[in-house]
């Protein structure tokens, strides 16, 4: 009988017999067709040679599990030239040569690998009617065709690890539709000038701080415009403001325990910071403490304003920070 809207199949492919077994459905195709292309010159032909049957598992029917036995044919090829004198049948519709799943039931695995993980997709497939282990479908994840990288013209480029601290490559970002369009299994400069080489239509560059990427887009796409990504500059941001106050919270410390150490002329340290807080709580004490650190030489000098909800206090540097205190 011919295909049925719940089990259908290419044409030219008949179901000849449905049979229950103990796990699954056995359902007998056999193929029709009068003729098959060689695969090596492409020439039809309908020379039959053999036939024999494969077994692949399709896709589950009302919960259970499908497996074909699908009886394939051998043709010969009556081209002089062709070096392929007997080729197997191609059903590229249904099946894949020597794949044990069918096409559609391949995509299904792949979505569940995609949507889950190996061994949590084997959990998942039986309670779907597919019986699969996680080795078949992490395996099924590495047949999906990765597509064509494109030309780009604004480009991101970072790294990536293989193990963290250990091993990194560079993965590459169409910036323009924010989606990931190469890897580089190395980070150097010559995997990323041989890449821009390859992709000449770039114009914007959007990396690092780093000499690798700075070089490698500089050699491989002279005329681009190099630009340092958002995400960097924040992080050299925060390591630059973190890195002062680490270094002014010592100093800090210094002053206190030594009331007559120098003070720096010049550079704003935590000191500011530490009696502007003083002041704008205290404003009282505060000033009695910053007069007390004026006896040093060198040091701040403190004195008090004439307004009343206002004190600033005066560095005998250049440095002059103004604070005002709360009303009372
Ligand atoms: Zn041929």
């Amino acid at each position: 009988m011919p295909s049925t809207p719940l089990l259908p199949l290419p044409d030219g492919l008949e179901i000849t017999s449905v049979s229950k077994a103990s796990e699954s459905l056995l359902v007998r195709v056999t193929s029709n067709r009068p003729s098959s292309p060689c695969p090596l010159c492409s020439t039809p032909s309908s020379s039959i040679h053999s036939s024999y049957q494969r077994k692949p598992m399709d896709l589950p029917c009302t919960g259970q599990p499908i497996r074909l036995l699908l009886t394939v044919r051998k043709f010969f090829c009556r081209v002089a030239s062709c070096p392929r004198k007997v080729f197997t049948e191609r059903l590229p519709e249904l099946l894949e040569p020597f794949s044990r799943l069918t096409t559609r039931l391949r995509t299904a695995v792949q979505d569940i690998g995609f949507a889950t993980c190996g061994k949590g997709g084997e959990r998942l497939s039986p309670k779907l009617g597919i019986r699969i282990s996680d080795t078949t479908l992490l395996w099924s994840l590495f047949l999906v065709k990765i597509p064509a990288v494109e030309q780009v013209r604004v480009v991101g480029i970072d790294d990536w690890s293989w193990r963290r601290g250990q091993r990194y490559g560079s993965i590459l970002v169409n910036l323009g539709t924010h989606k990931i369009i190469d890897l580089l299994p190395e980070r150097t400069v010559e995997s990323v000038v041989d890449w821009f080489e390859a992709h000449p239509k770039v114009e914007i560059v959007s990396r690092d701080r780093g000499g690798t990427y700075v070089d490698g887009a500089t050699q491989g796409a002279p005329l681009a415009i190099q630009v340092c990504d958002r995400w960097h500059l924040l992080k050299n941001l925060g390591d630059a403001v973190e890195d002062f106050l680490v270094r002014a919270k010592i100093r800090l410390a210094s002053s206190r325990g030594s009331r007559k150490s120098s003070w720096p002329n010049r550079e704003p340290t935590a000191f500011v910071f530490y009696h502007s807080q003083a002041l704008s709580t205290n404003p009282g004490a505060s000033s009695t403490k910053v007069g007390d650190l004026s006896a040093g030489s060198g040091a701040p000098s403190a004195r008090s304003e004439s307004h009343q909800n206002c004190s600033s206090v005066g560095f005998s540097s250049q440095y002059r920070p103004h604070v005002c205190a709360p009303a009372p």
